[in-house]
């Protein structure tokens, strides 16, 4: 059952119908149609209003419910999903990711070894196996199959492609779409021991999309897990809120005074594409990072979230001027529109218009030095 909006809940009350009790304000708000849009955002109880038909009491009832139970499991919590699709509102608690130690298997200490330090790093993220399950035994700050059995959660072991698919589908939508209380268990998808790791990887990216709360292996593998986690990691970004870094001065190849000095916002995809080309340059350099909101440069342009009083306020804040005798900054090639406006407010660096991209940046710099 989808939510109703302010004007189709105005619909029911006596306002819309021209009936008795019309705008008395015994609810607390000043017009009915005040309180219909305070309901619509759940902002106040239906009971406020005496005068509510019953139907609009159901429909109400029936959109309290939570749509999907969230679970914790040593510390990991899945579902709590309540929408189908990332842009209507944000998904909550991503896939979990879990692998199955069989301890009657001879050679399941180097595996555990494996898994436990099994660790990337992305997008200045973390990302390890986030639970452990054990069969024939128990290990500390892991879950037993048994135990993982017992708690409220539906488990589909994988076969056919098709069927798991459509069953995590169908779950999800009667879960989300008509708050059915027999779908409200969040769902792992386990996966048994296979030679076929093409497959597996194919079959677990699809159920990352749609709509395994957890992924549970046999198998453990290192590039499989982390192709997973690289996908998951973009799926559950809230796109509302960009990845973004601290807004600070980064230093590349250990700069000194003489160093060159680059300049972007603290959108973490672009900081990390610029950090990369800094990294791998035969000279060392500064990267003065904005705060933008996690905004990229010209999107932050465009929101005033990247203005020359902004960059000027960086600069002062971390004293820079102080620190180094380069006096050049090399602002994003996007921005070269901004030159001008930055020379005004920046009187003691000159203004070098850089590269678009930010893979340019080797010969940009090779050029610079001729
Ligand atoms: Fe309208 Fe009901 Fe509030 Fe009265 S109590 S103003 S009828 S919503």
């Amino acid at each position: 059952m989808t939510e109703l909006s302010g004007l189709q809940i105005f619909k029911y009350l006596p306002a819309a119908k021209k009936a008795e009790h019309t705008n008395c304000k015994e609810c607390g708000c000043p017009t009915c149609m005040a309180f219909a849009l305070k309901l619509a955002k759940h902002n106040i109880d239906i009971e406020k209003c005496k005068y509510a038909p019953e139907n609009l009491k159901e429909i109400c009832e029936q959109n309290a419910k939570q749509p999907q139970k969230t679970v914790e499991i040593s510390g990991v919590k899945i579902g709590g999903e309540n929408v189908l699709y990332r842009h209507e509102k944000t998904f909550i608690n991503k896939t979990a990711l879990a692998v199955v130690i069989d301890m009657a298997a001879p050679d399941w200490k180097e595996k555990y070894e494996r898994v436990k330090n099994f660790e990337i790093t992305r997008v200045n993220e973390h990302l390890k196996v986030d639970l452990i399950i054990v069969k024939n035994g128990t290990l500390p700050d892991t879950i037993t199959y048994e135990e993982l059995k017992k708690l409220p959660l539906k488990e589909i072991i994988d076969k056919e492609f098709s069927s798991t698919a459509n069953e995590l589908i169908e779950t999800r939508k009667k879960a989300v779409l008509e708050k059915d209380e027999n779908c409200s268990n969040p769902v792992y998808v386990y996966f048994k021991h296979t030679e076929d790791k093409n497959l597996l990887c194919a079959k677990a990216s699809y159920y990352i999309c749609k709509y395994a709360n957890m992924l549970v292996f046999e198998d453990f593998d290192e590039y499989l897990l982390t192709a997973l986690m690289t996908l998951r990691q973009n799926i559950f970004t809230d796109p509302q809120k960009p990845l973004q870094v601290e807004s600070k001065i980064y230093e590349f190849n250990n700069p000194d005074e003489n160093s060159l000095i680059f300049m972007t916002t603290n959108f973490a995809l672009t900081f990390f594409a610029v950090a990369n080309e800094l990294e791998s340059l035969p000279v060392p350099s500064y990267l003065i990072v904005t705060p933008a909101e996690g905004m990229s440069v010209l999107t932050a342009w465009s929101a005033e979230k990247f203005t020359a009083k902004m960059v000027a306020k960086t600069l002062k804040k971390f004293d820079f001027a102080n620190k180094v005798k380069n006096r050049k900054i090399i602002i994003p090639g996007l921005l070269a529109h901004m030159k001008d406006e930055l020379q005004e407010e920046i009187k003691d660096f000159e203004i070098i218009v850089g590269t678009v991209d930010a893979f340019a940046i080797g010969d940009f710099v090779k050029n610079l030095n001729k």
